[in-house]
């Protein structure tokens, strides 16, 4: 009787590893299914040198029109982006159709905000106060700024890197 109930355990465990396997490879709910993806995300991932498994990607169809005058997705505070992170587990980016990930969506820049998550230091350069264009303009009345501004010039540099290496393996 034991032996038989330790094997209908293992039975249990076995088909709840498998149902855990299954769910790592869904795409996110709500997500379009995009070819590419995972190698895309991992690439990026990789050549940030961020610890851990690489975040999901939600990609999200165009729902309105930015500032600049390019599609975005609505963001949950309502603001039209090209995608945003909050967590890193997890970015949402948007997708055009026949568009590249280095060229047409914010992937790389997702995935960044979610490595400096990981990393415990991330970018708060979306806050509403200050877009993020105009922090260096504010380090001549505010020297403190300098730092976070420094860390923001990083982020751009090295977003677009990130960029340029996809575009290079047509991606
Ligand atoms: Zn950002």
């Amino acid at each position: 009787m034991t032996r038989l109930c330790l094997g209908f355990a293992a039975w249990i465990w076995i088909l709840a590893s498998f149902l855990v396997g299954c769910a790592t490879v869904r795409p996110v709910p709500g997500s379009l299914v995009v070819p590419g993806s995972d190698e895309a995300a991992a690439f990026v991932w990789k050549f940030y040198g961020a610890p851990g498994p690489v975040p999901k990607v939600r990609w999200l169809a165009p729902d309105c029109t930015k500032p600049s005058g390019k599609p975005g997705v609505r963001d949950p505070f309502g603001r039209c982006k090209g995608g945003w992170t909050i967590t890193d587990g997890i970015v949402t980016s948007i997708w055009i159709e026949g568009g590249t990930f280095s060229g047409d969506t914010a992937l790389a820049h997702e995935l960044r905000h979610a490595a400096q998550l990981r990393w415990n230091t991330p970018i708060p350069h979306h806050v509403e106060v200050v877009p993020a264009e105009d922090l260096c303009g504010l380090v001549a009345l505010a020297p403190a700024v300098a730092v976070l501004c420094e860390r923001h010039r990083r982020f751009l540099e090295v977003v677009d890197e990130a960029n340029r290496m996809l575009s290079e393996r047509n991606m």
